[in-house]
């Protein structure tokens, strides 16, 4: 599906369905995708920061996480007529994680944070499959990368802000073996509740 463009920033014209629908079919060809939820401050970041910007419209998905994002495109007259946030993107992932038997790693926040989320999720998502828990402020990152891949997570949620997680992501993605990767900001504090 064709991106639109804001200030440089490729967004996806693309509703959760959508995505997801598009998610099934890459993860049957074991092709590694990554969402990345743009804002207006994401925007401004990426065009003081080249490498921000190559980092945000190298993702598969920019999911228009902004009410911002959705004015500028009424603007310009184009598709993109409603949020896709980083927060319900992620609900929608572990809906879909339960029903297909997916296995899911969160990775970020602090330790009782992450602790708590997990526990939520089990609850609300009935049959899920969390492969393991990890907090956000383990130093030896090979330890991190390790711990996600022995778990077999197929699904792998990072929450320790932005741009942090994006980076992270990708530094390490070539040896990281889940075909989902989202990173989900504050998240898991939401989930955690
Ligand atoms: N966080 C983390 N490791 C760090 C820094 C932050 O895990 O080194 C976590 C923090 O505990 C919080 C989450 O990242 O749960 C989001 O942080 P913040 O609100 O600063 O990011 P934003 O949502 O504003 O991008």
């Amino acid at each position: 599906m064709e991106k639109e463009q804001y200030f440089g920033v490729n967004v996806s014209p693309m509703d959760y369905e959508e995505i997801i629908a598009d998610l099934k079919k890459r993860i049957q060809a074991r092709e590694k995708s990554t969402i990345i939820a743009v804002n207006p401050e994401k925007v401004m970041a990426a065009e003081k920061d080249p490498e921000l910007m190559n980092l945000i419209n190298g993702a598969t998905y920019q999911i228009p996480d902004g009410v911002g994002i959705l004015l500028a495109s009424k603007m310009k007259k184009g598709s993109i007529s409603s949020r896709v946030t980083g927060v319900d993107m992620m609900a929608r992932l572990l809906k879909f994680a339960a029903d297909d038997s997916l296995k899911v790693f969160l990775y970020g926040a602090k330790e009782e944070v992450v602790q708590k989320a997990a526990e939520n999720i089990h609850a609300s998502y009935p049959g899920i499959q969390i492969a393991g828990i990890q907090n956000g402020y383990e130093k030896d990152e090979q330890k991190v990368v390790n711990k996600i891949n022995e778990a077999k997570a197929d699904l792998l949620f990072v929450a320790m802000g932005s741009p942090r997680q994006e980076l992270w992501i990708r530094k390490h993605m070539d040896e990281l073996h889940p075909v989902v990767y989202q990173g989900v900001g504050g998240s898991f504090d939401v989930f955690a509740g």
